[in-house]
């Protein structure tokens, strides 16, 4: 079992605030389909991925993120995995918060590998997956989603991990992953 201080529980998204989930739909979409025109990442201007490009080029893009190897392949986005070493070393609980997906049959176990090849094999029994993440007991959640919604009130503080499509949100926000420190302490110590 988990030991496990509950007031130090830092909830921490994986898709693209840990794990690049942009980057892996450039790389596939550049190897399998060279002919869609990509958007930089600076121009991207909605939290679903495939929103951002005409419909009909969607079967095509949940085709890449529901296929095998899909997540295990992600790279770390730059600073996540020292970062939350660091607030591990600092006493902080932090655990990994990340959405299942209905229709990938592959998303739970590569998460899983996933965490355990950049985080080590102890953080693997950190990774809860739930997609209504109200649900989920902690102090603080870093996540790129503005849209947060759920069955209940939530105990977090929302901290918005920056990207281009989340700029309208108000509220904490941690632009680099360096920072983390001058972000999340305050609302740990509130
Ligand atoms: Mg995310």
């Amino acid at each position: 079992m988990l030991n496990i201080k509950h007031r130090n529980i830092v909830l921490v998204d994986l898709d693209n605030t840990v794990a690049d989930f942009d980057r892996g739909m450039e790389i596939f979409l550049r190897k399998l389909h060279p002919d869609v025109q990509i958007i930089p990442a600076c121009d991207r201007r909605t939290f679903w991925y495939q929103r951002d490009y005409p419909e009909k080029l969607h079967p095509l893009m949940q085709g890449i993120y529901n296929s095998h190897g899909f997540y295990a392949d992600l790279l770390p986005i730059e600073g996540a995995i020292e970062a939350i070493n660091e607030m591990s070393k600092d006493g902080i609980e932090v655990m990994l918060c990340s959405a299942n997906l209905r229709d990938n049959p592959y998303c739970a176990s590569e998460k899983h590998a996933w965490v355990g090849r950049y985080l080590g094999r102890d953080f693997v029994e950190r990774l809860i997956l739930s997609t209504d993440k109200t649900m989920v007991y902690g102090r603080v959640l870093i996540d790129d989603n503005p849209n947060l919604e759920g069955i209940i009130k939530p105990s977090w503080d929302r901290v918005i991990f920056d990207r281009p499509y989340n700029r309208e949100t108000e509220g904490p926000r941690l632009t680099d992953w360096i920072n983390w420190r001058e972000v999340i302490l305050p609302l740990m110590n509130a």
